[in-house]
């Protein structure tokens, strides 16, 4: 068990010339030893700002590599790092910055999505602890924001040299006095369900995590790991940035939010041997109308997470963008984030219809309501015990003891079944679950069926209020390009006698879009609302 910092190091030793980060929308890239050097001197910057062990510095940015630098940089100087969604606005953006008593922002340049700088200054104005801007400028934004620095405000550029006269020693000796128990990020939730939770993580927690996926994924020096997922979220910093950086492979950053074709260019241009993403930026990268046109022979392997992931998706993405290594990972950012995950030698069938077995080191088991272990093959609440595990939400005792209890498992709120060799099939989230005149009835297998029909590109599956039923069940589908709509008595024709008569969907509702967090999952509580609404 070692630190982040530590760990880092011994790469950097390792292999000090190979690439670590490709930035593609600046067409940069930096070495190890580059990397190495800038967090040292960013991990100096923040020795000399008075940044002491425990202290919370937030990013608030789309993916840049300033991002990864900040990762390491921290874990260095021991600073927690809290990841800000770049979609938050003021109130959200005011409620995390005083949630944690952050000291520090380091704040995206302005752009489309919001007047960043002026949205941070606003939020210190609101938030006693809250001191430190530091901006990320890029060229065009420089000018304005120069002259109009205030106290306490700081372009990125002069905040790596802040710490040049801070000695290697220094940062020695505040290296040596961290543990790997130290908490070391401050993950929030995606907010699929409701408001974002803080997660607490230390560095056992995510430097093992993340070393455990890129062995299952055979990460060497070789390696060039493609992330158009984002590194606020544990997708694109523990199973994107720590596998990747733990194994002396190359990240590469696309873009800095997601754009299909460009996830797509960057693997042929750099030559991508590995690609991530949730199955809705999957769906999308496959549904390119050029797609045949992007070289992804350099394609060996991926993860594919996030959400369920639809077994045609999955075949698709090994068939046709010759990912035949590709991992489905499930997990959570409460445990740091993978529980369970697919193996290179799985079956096509377990690897597609189910989320693999535990990781290495960590337990899994399946729940009743009333907490006992259910036989194999039923299906339950899963739930996570090990070194993974959260030491809690920041804060937040009550919330944590819901949802960790006394042996120390994380309680997860999925539903899913283990089989006898341990492969866990997800049925969905135990809250999505659609209650039909007393039937439980898992959207997800519904689901799977209408991704078989030629015209859907996408579809959910859920339940709107019923008088009859309590609920009944709404299938809301996004067609391809040029297709004919579908309307309820063509779905139903299509699922009659191939599904259950009580699971074919009554209501059918055509969709451009799906309500999205910003990580990529569909807000399926969003959706039901919308969905009642538009019924009524
Ligand atoms: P919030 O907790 O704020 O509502 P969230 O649960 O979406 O949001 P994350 O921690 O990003 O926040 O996501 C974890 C959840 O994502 C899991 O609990 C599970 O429901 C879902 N999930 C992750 N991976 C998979 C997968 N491979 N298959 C099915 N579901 C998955
Ligand atoms: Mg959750």
């Amino acid at each position: 068990s070692e630190t982040i910092g530590a760990n880092f190091r011994s790469v950097v030793q390792r292999f000090p010339d190979s690439i670590a980060v490709i930035e593609a929308a600046t067409d940069r890239s930096f070495t190890y030893r580059e990397v190495d050097y800038a967090t040292d001197q960013i991990a100096k910057s923040l020795l000399a700002m008075g940044y002491e062990r425990g202290d919370r510095l937030g990013i608030w940015s789309p993916n840049c590599h300033e991002w990864t630098f900040l990762q390491y940089a921290t874990a260095k100087a021991g600073v927690i790092l809290v990841n800000v969604n770049p979609a938050y606005r003021q109130h959200e953006l005011n409620f995390v910055v005083s949630q944690n008593g952050m000291r520090g922002l380091v704040v995206a340049p302005a752009e489309a999505i919001g007047d960043y700088p002026a949205m941070a200054r606003a939020a210190r104005d609101e938030a006693a602890g809250l001191q430190d801007l530091i901006f990320l400028t890029d060229d065009a934004a420089a000018p304005v924001l120069n002259d109009t620095f205030g106290e306490h405000e700081l372009a990125w550029a002069d905040f790596l040299t802040l710490g040049a006269d801070v000695s290697d020693d220094d940062l020695a000796a505040r290296a040596a006095s961290l543990t790997p128990d130290d908490p070391i990020n401050l993950q929030y939730t995606s907010g699929t369900t409701g408001f974002p939770k803080g997660a607490t993580l230390t560095h056992k927690n995510l430097l093992n995590n993340g070393f455990h996926i890129g062995e299952l994924l055979s990460y060497t020096e070789q390696d060039r790991v493609v992330l158009p997922v984002p590194f606020f979220h544990c997708f694109g910093m523990v199973i994107g940035n720590l596998a990747a950086l733990s194994h002396g492979s190359a990240t590469v950053l696309p873009s800095r939010a997601f754009k299909p074709d460009l996830a797509l260019e960057a693997v042929q241009k750099y030559g991508g041997t590995s690609l991530y993403g949730v199955p809705t930026m999957f769906i999308a990268e496959l549904a390119l109308p050029n797609f045949a046109d992007y070289d992804l022979s350099t394609l060996r392997t991926g993860v594919m997470a996030g959400s369920t992931c639809p077994v045609e998706v999955m075949k698709k993405v090994i068939s046709e963008m010759n990912m035949s290594e590709v991992a489905i990972c499930y997990g959570m950012t409460e445990t740091s984030p993978v529980s369970t995950m697919t193996r290179v030698d799985d079956s096509l069938e377990r690897r597609t219809q189910t989320v693999g077995r535990v990781m290495p080191q960590l337990e899994i088991k399946v729940v009743s309501a009333d907490g006992e272990t259910v036989p194999r093959g039923s299906a339950g609440e899963l739930c996570t015990k090990g070194y993974s595990v959260m030491t809690g939400y920041w804060n937040e005792p009550k919330k944590t003891a819901q949802a960790v209890d006394e042996d120390g498992w994380m309680h997860t709120g999925d539903l899913a079944a283990m089989d006898e060799d341990g492969y866990v099939r997800i049925e969905g989230r135990i809250k999505d679950i659609v209650i039909r005149g007393g039937e439980n009835i898992s959207p997800r297998e519904i689901e799977e069926f209408l991704y078989s029909h030629p015209d859907i590109r996408d579809v959910q599956v859920i339940g709107v209020p019923d008088e009859k039923y309590g609920e009944e069940l709404m299938a809301c589908i996004i067609l391809h390009e040029d297709r004919e709509p579908l309307d309820a008595d063509g779905i139903k024709a299509f699922c009659s006698g191939k599904i259950a008569h009580y699971k074919i969907p009554r209501y059918v509702q055509i969709r451009e879009s799906f309500p999205m967090t910003i990580s990529g999952k569909i807000r399926k509580v969003e959706l039901r609302n919308e969905a009642a609404e538009a019924l009524q």
